[in-house]
């Protein structure tokens, strides 16, 4: 099977700031991997540069059989290459609905973008009871959700997930993760998360990459990882 994303020896980074040096990584169509690492490893940059807000200085990103190093960041979206970014950005004064149909801007399928909305409901319920108040004013972890929501509704084939977990109450942490699960088996959605929390990385995804200083150091299945001694001592605070 040929991989929905591929970085070769990908570099970047901001001015003389080298955040990523050279890092080589695939997904598959249809898996769940995760990127773990400590703070400032370059996990944020990694997705940014695929996404094309952080520019590459050299080695090539391949999606979807073609190469998008250097292409504008807004034409990735209509690729189904979809990013929810650390920290949210929903749009505060739209209602949760609006916020919701912006995700599908792209799209024209109208009866397709309605039923979308049913499904992302069903998804998330909460939202659906919110679905008129005003984004700005769900919590932190609805507005994670609300995020993700919203990206579902642009029907991506590749979802990146910055720090779903960040700071969100522990009984939302373990939700998200569900339905991180779910988004991936309900609709074969590939995702790419990036996590602090390596723990429930490892446990939601297949195969996963350990980011340190901008290099990848290790990748195996997750549940090899989740078994290393280094990784738990490392990562899992023990
Ligand atoms: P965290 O989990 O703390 O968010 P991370 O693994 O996502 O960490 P990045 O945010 O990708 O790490 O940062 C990688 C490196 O790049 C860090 O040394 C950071 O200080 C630096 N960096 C990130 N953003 C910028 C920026 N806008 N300008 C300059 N340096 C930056």
């Amino acid at each position: 099977m040929e991989p929905i994303l591929e970085l070769n020896n990908v570099s970047s980074g901001y001015g003389s700031i080298k955040a990523l040096k050279g890092i080589s990584l695939k997904v598959f169509p249809g898996e769940i991997v995760a990127i773990i690492g400590a703070n400032g490893a370059g996990k944020s940059t990694t997705l940014m540069t695929i996404c094309s807000i952080v520019s590459v200085d050299s080695g090539t990103i391949n999606y979807d059989g073609q190469p998008i190093q250097g292409r504008a960041p807004e034409t990735l979206p209509p690729l189904g290459l979809c990013q929810v970014p650390e920290g949210r950005r929903i749009f505060p004064r739209l209602t949760v609905e609006e916020n919701l149909k912006l995700g599908a801007f792209y799209r024209q399928d109208r009866v397709e973008i309605e039923k979308d909305l049913e499904n992302v409901y069903a998804l998330f319920p909460i939202l659906k009871e919110r679905c008129k108040q005003e984004g700005g004013t769900l919590s932190g972890g609805e507005q994670q959700m609300l995020a993700i929501a919203r990206a579902l509704m642009s029907r991506p084939k590749l979802l990146l997930l910055d720090e779903p977990s960040l700071g969100l109450a522990p009984l939302f942490v373990q939700k998200i993760f569900e339905i991180i699960n779910d988004i991936n088996k309900k609709y074969g959605t590939t995702i790419l998360l990036v996590e602090q929390n390596a723990n429930l990385a490892l446990q939601t995804a297949e195969r996963a990459y350990v980011l340190e200083t901008g290099k990848i150091t290790m990748e195996d299945s997750a549940s090899v990882l989740l078994d290393n001694p280094e990784i738990r001592k490392a990562y899992l605070g023990e």
